[in-house]
Formats: structure tokens, sequence, C-alpha cells
């Protein structure tokens, strides 16, 4: 399938699927996933003393080590310099999963998006899902050791200890204790919230997904949608 929208975003709340349908649609349109922690981690580890930012990345590192958050045009500039290097690349297109995640992030890495096509090239899909049915879904997160991939609670229900897909070990996530979720879901309305709303008033497109069906059917009205922008080439 080849796309008129090379940069699909996916937003919403902690356990709104984001990360899940991400990777269900990379496979299908060829697609490379863009994870935001992993520039960063990279950008930790490469970043040399020589390199100009180099005593700027290491006051970062120490925020990221406490667990405080990062200064929001920092982590939009390692952003960029990623995503620059996958286009450079030749990706086909790039999916981001919960990036942006604040306005100041947004205001920096939606005008690069818009350099390479034009706002007409992205796509923002909101996944809704209501606090407590956020709260319920990450209490019962289930993910595959093997391959740390998420599991499917209704898959799960069947064999509660083996993978399906490849016989991996089922682990349930250590981070996700209900007053972590809290903090998320809050972090979620008072910072992301105003990025999506950046991103709309922008003038891209924009389009609801209902995230409290199953996998397999958000899935489906993601495929939809986006095959509304096919190009025949
Ligand atoms: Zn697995």
């Amino acid at each position: 399938m080849n796309l008129r929208k090379k940069f699909i975003i996916f937003m919403g709340p902690i356990g709104s699927g984001k990360d899940t349908q991400a990777a269900i649609l990379a496979p299908k349109i060829g697609y490379t996933i863009f994870k935001s922690t992993q520039a960063l981690e990279e950008k930790f580890r490469n970043t040399k003393p020589e390199d100009p930012d180099y005593e700027d990345m290491i006051k970062e590192k120490n925020m990221w080590d406490n667990g405080i958050l990062l200064t929001p045009h920092w982590v939009a500039g390692v952003v960029n310099e990623a995503v620059q290097k996958l286009v450079d690349s030749g990706v086909k297109g790039i999916i981001f999963s919960g990036s942006p995640r604040t306005l100041p992030e947004a205001e920096q890495e939606i005008p690069k998006l818009e350099s390479f096509g034009g706002k007409d090239a992205i796509v923002l899909f909101k996944l809704h899902v209501s606090g407590g049915e956020s709260m319920k879904r990450n209490s019962l997160r289930l993910f595959c050791q093997k391959n740390s991939h998420p599991i499917d609670p209704e898959v799960a229900k069947t064999n509660p200890s083996i993978c399906p897909e490849d016989g991996g070990k089922v682990i349930r996530r250590t981070l996700d204790n209900p007053d972590v979720i809290k903090v998320r879901l809050g972090e979620f309305e008072q910072r992301t919230v105003p990025a999506i709303e950046y991103v709309e008033k922008r003038g891209i497109e924009s389009i609801n997904i209902p995230g409290e069906n199953s996998i397999q059917g958000v899935a489906d009205d993601v495929w939809k949608e986006l095959s509304k922008y096919t190009l025949n080439d």
C-alpha cells in the first residue's frame, strides 16, 4: 500500500494501545516505528565528551536517571535529529507512538515533519479510552518476555502463561502499578492534550478512534481510515 501520509502519529493516554497499534500497522505498510525513549537512550549513549552538546546531555541524563521530566526543547532537538537521520536513510514512512508528548515538543517537531512533505503528509490518530478503562488495562498489562511485545488480555485468558505467537513466557510489567498510572493519566491531560490541540490547530488531519474495542477492532478502524489515503502509482 502506497500512502499519501508518510508520518502517522498515534496519541492517547497510557493504556490506549498506541504501541500495540503501531506494532500491528508498521509491518503492514513497511513503515518504521519511532520511539522517543529509544532516541534519547541512543543520544545518552553516543554523545562524546568532545561533542558541543555533551554538557547538556549530562544534565538531561541526570534528570532521566532520577525520574525527572526532561527539558522539552532538548527532547525535541534529539527527536528532530533522529527523524532527520531516518528520512535521510530513505525510510518509506514513520509511525510515532506517543510522541510529541508536550506542547513545546510539538511546536518544534511538527514543523520539522511538515518540512519533509507539508501538512498533507501527516495524520494524527487519537485513541480514546476512559480513565477507568486505562486503569483496568494497565493493571492487566501483559508482556511477552521473549520478544517484549504486548499480549492481548483476551488471548491470554485461554493460556495466561505462554505467548500465543512465539511461545515466550508471559510477564506482568512492574511499572504499571495504580499510583504510577494515575500520575501518567494526569500528565497526559496537562501536558499531552495541549500538544494534540496544537497539531489540530495547524490544520493537520486528526481522526478519532474509539480505543475500547478489541485490539483487532481498533486496528481495523485505523486501517479503514488509512485506506482513504492510498495513492495509485
Ligand atoms: Zn511473544
